[in-house]
């Protein structure tokens, strides 16, 4: 792991959250974002390196709108980028860890990303993320 790259934050409303997060952060969201596959709506602050990913669900299967019916709004996921996702998914897979896939895929913010099981890793979900070349 390089770095914590973001961390992800469920909420019910990205409207809301929006202007809730800029009044907190001081800083407005630098870019908004569906992730159809994920059924995801995404918007995205930065603060000294680390970004802010706020998550609201577009349907009602999407693992978002899981995760607050289950849990609530509140923090979803720890994200670490990595130079390779694929070699980390074939590391983390050796080393004992559950993948939730086992093969890298399209994130938000121009990512590949995969997760790794909460159940593998103390009850906090995370993502290991690359940027996408071109
Ligand atoms: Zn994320």
């Amino acid at each position: 792991m390089r770095k914590l790259e973001h961390i992800g934050i469920a909420v019910k409303d990205l409207e809301q959250a929006n202007a809730l997060f800029q009044r907190l952060l001081g800083s407005a969201p630098y870019k908004t974002e569906v992730v159809e596959s994920e059924g995801v709506r995404t918007s995205f602050f930065e603060v000294g390196g680390v970004k802010i990913e706020l998550l609201e669900a577009t349907r009602p299967d999407s693992p978002i709108a899981t995760f607050i019916e289950k849990r609530g709004e509140g923090i979803h996921h720890l994200a670490f980028d990595v130079a390779s996702v694929e070699e980390k998914i074939t590391q983390f897979s050796a080393d004992g860890f559950s993948m939730i896939h086992q093969k890298p895929k399209d994130g938000a913010d121009n990512k590949k990303i995969a997760f790794l099981h909460p159940k593998s890793t103390n009850g906090v979900l995370v993502e290991i993320c690359e940027d996408r070349q071109s």
